[in-house]
């Protein structure tokens, strides 16, 4: 059985005494981690606030993003070697604000997904299709194409350790969701890509997620589906009263 894992992605918001304001209310919660996986990606400025406030909680703290290399004369990035440092465990990478926003190419994805696993944090990696591409009917193909480009030349080992979060762009932040039904079958054809890159075994381990606008009215319908092992939150998970709610779902 595949453990459902909600990640918020909080994105850029927050203050610091805001960020532990939220982490010392969730952890008052009782949330069974046996049950669920609890994920804050946290903006970079204080994961190590974090990271130490949720020690020994069923509490982990991810990264928004991080560089390729373990070090070097890059201006305002992070490498995955320093988020190790901190105790940070898990990563986003190739979020579609990223790849809108700041150019993260397919192939980048694929250079941080290595780097992630060199450094023992967990890739969120993030997939999914615009509206336009959706009109046009290619969606399957749009995500299975960014999936495997993500996953080249990594180890079964590490694919199946992978979290894939399947986010429609025009499902981010717009209040708009794909049906549950909908979701499950890009969740599916996912799978399938792994299947046939992977094999059975990595298939069936991987925990792939549903993320765009998910809130505590959707989230019971969606993690009902076959394929959806969780959910990459945004808005919803700025407010530990809503975030609760889904981990109380899953
Ligand atoms: P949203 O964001 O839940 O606010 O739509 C999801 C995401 O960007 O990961």
């Amino acid at each position: 059985m595949r453990k459902p894992i909600i990640a918020g992605n909080w994105k850029m918001y927050k203050t610091l005494a805001e960020a532990e304001d939220f982490v010392a209310k969730l952890k008052e919660k009782q949330v069974d981690h046996n049950k669920v996986e609890t994920v804050i990606c946290a903006p970079a400025l204080f994961l190590n606030q974090l990271v130490q406030a949720s020690k020994g909680t069923f509490i982990s703290i991810g990264a928004q993003t991080m560089h390729e290399e373990k070090e070097g004369a890059f201006t305002g990035e992070i490498s995955g070697h320093q988020l190790q440092d901190l105790g940070v465990n898990y990563v986003v990478i190739g979020h579609s604000e990223r790849r809108q926003y700041f150019n993260e190419t397919d192939d980048a994805v694929n250079k941080k997904v290595q780097a992630a696993f060199d450094y023992q944090l967990t890739p969120i990696i993030c997939v999914g299709e615009t509206l336009e591409q959706r009109e046009q009917n290619e969606t399957e193909n749009i995500v299975s194409n960014q999936v495997m480009a993500a996953l080249e030349g990594v180890s079964e080992e590490n694919v199946k350790n992978s979290i894939i979060a399947y986010e429609p762009i025009w499902a981010i932040g717009t209040g708009k969701t794909a049906t549950a039904d909908d979701a499950n079958d890009v969740c599916q054809a996912i799978r399938e890509t792994i299947l046939d890159g992977f094999g059975e075994e990595v298939a069936s381990s991987v925990r792939i997620q549903y993320g765009g606008s998910v809130n505590p009215g959707n989230i019971e319908e969606l993690l009902s589906k076959e394929h959806i092992d969780g959910a990459l939150v945004g808005g919803a998970s700025l407010q530990v009263e809503s975030f609760v709610k889904l981990l109380e779902v899953a």
